[in-house]
């Protein structure tokens, strides 16, 4: 009847996904170590100390965040004892739960329940690193609007200078506004609470509407669509979509500031459509290829200083491909520029729906900005 009892209560520690252990209060001795545990820091802990088994490098024992001096203070009913650390074995978070129990024999010992908690921590990491970030980032384009408008209240000026003041007003709160669009689509792609809705789209469609944005703000730039006519249509939300490609044309336009041709592209390779976007602006030195898609991160080179950004482009082009169980990869085109490449799947894997070949995509119109090249290539 114990035994079996004994045996019940065994399996259900045993089956824990958590480390559960007992160790005397006084000499520190393992006294249970469940199947998680042993897994994790060695069968052989019969006979051993806790520190030995369950810590490393431990040079003066027992530990100095041991909770058995805590726990001698405790009586059997009172709460719990709980606290977080860094195991020195694996280098994993654990939330640990710390009960003076008594023993078998009478002895008071301390159970410790040990949860990880490694994920959480990360992602605590992560956005406080990333409030922070963002909260630096507001800051410039903030002070330059709060110092604009104060000298203009304060201060008589020409009509020439009120516009001129008014237009870094306004080119300062779209920054802002780009910021935080950027900011928070990209908090909810790593949420994984974005509503993304996949539909077949064309992918020339796709471009106009992208260079639609362009045509006014973009004046010494002229634009190209290469995309071959029977392109299937690509599975995508239609706004992450835009807004990768919004991005990218964004950045081709900013990063060739005297102006020039800029392809958007297209291929089917396989059981994938390959878009991709050609500038032959300023190009990104060699060693920059991963760096770029890190969020905040910006190539720090003299000719560029001056080229607004928030370093969060990239790295939102890089969630909604993954979004998309795409990817993205940078190529220098010769002759200087850059050419960035979105691959994504023509079938989803977590789509029940897979989308045939064809229909055609719509041929592109030919007009002054956007005209269908088909000996356009990579
Ligand atoms: P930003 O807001 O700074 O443009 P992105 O994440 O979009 O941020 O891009 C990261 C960095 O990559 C930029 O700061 C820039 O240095 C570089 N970059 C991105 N696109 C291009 C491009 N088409 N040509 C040259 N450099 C580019």
């Amino acid at each position: 009847m114990l035994q079996t009892r004994f045996d019940e209560i065994r399996t259900i520690f045993d089956t824990l996904h958590a480390v559960v252990y007992v160790a005397d209060l006084e000499d520190y001795r393992l006294l249970y170590l469940n199947r998680r545990g042993a897994a994790l820091f060695g069968e052989e802990w019969q006979n051993k100390t806790c520190y030995e088994v369950l810590q490393s490098g431990i040079k003066d024992p027992p530990c100095n965040f041991c909770t058995n001096a805590i726990l001698s203070g405790h009586e059997l009913n009172d709460p719990p004892h709980e606290w977080e650390f860094l195991n020195t074995v694996n280098q994993r978070w654990y939330q640990c739960t710390d009960k003076v129990i008594r023993w078998t024999d009478g002895r008071k010992v301390r159970l410790e329940i040990a949860i990880d908690i490694t994920e959480r921590k990360e992602m605590e990491r992560m956005k406080e690193e990333f409030l922070a970030a963002v909260s630096h980032e507001m800051r410039t384009p903030l002070t330059a609007i709060l110092g604009f408008a104060e000298y203009l209240l304060e201060n008589p000026s020409t009509p020439e200078e009120r516009l001129s003041f008014l237009t870094t007003l306004h080119q300062e709160g779209e920054r802002l506004n780009t910021l935080i669009d950027n900011f928070l689509e990209l908090q909810r792609l790593q949420a994984k609470k974005s509503d993304y809705q996949f539909v077949p789209l064309p992918v020339a469609e796709l471009y106009e509407k992208t260079l639609g944005h362009f045509t006014y703000t973009a004046p010494t730039h002229h634009f190209v669509i290469a995309c071959p006519k029977g392109l299937p249509p690509v599975p995508g939300d239609r706004q992450g979509l835009e807004q990768l490609l919004e991005n990218l044309v964004s950045n081709a336009v900013k990063y060739s500031p005297k102006g020039g041709i800029i392809t958007l592209g297209a291929h089917r390779e396989g059981s994938e459509i390959i878009l991709w976007v050609r500038d032959r602006g300023i190009g990104i030195p060699p060693g920059e290829e991963d760096r770029i898609f890190e969020r905040f991160y910006r190539v720090d080179r003299s000719n560029r200083r001056e080229i607004a950004g928030t370093g969060l482009g990239l790295a939102l082009v890089k969630e909604i491909a993954a979004a998309h169980e795409g990817r993205v990869w940078l190529e220098r085109p010769p002759g200087g520029g850059s050419t960035f490449f979105v691959a994504l799947p023509l079938s989803r894997r977590d789509s029940q729906s897979k989308v045939p070949p064809g229909p055609e995509t719509p041929p592109t119109p030919e007009g002054q900005k956007a005209v269908f090249n088909p000996d356009e290539s990579r």
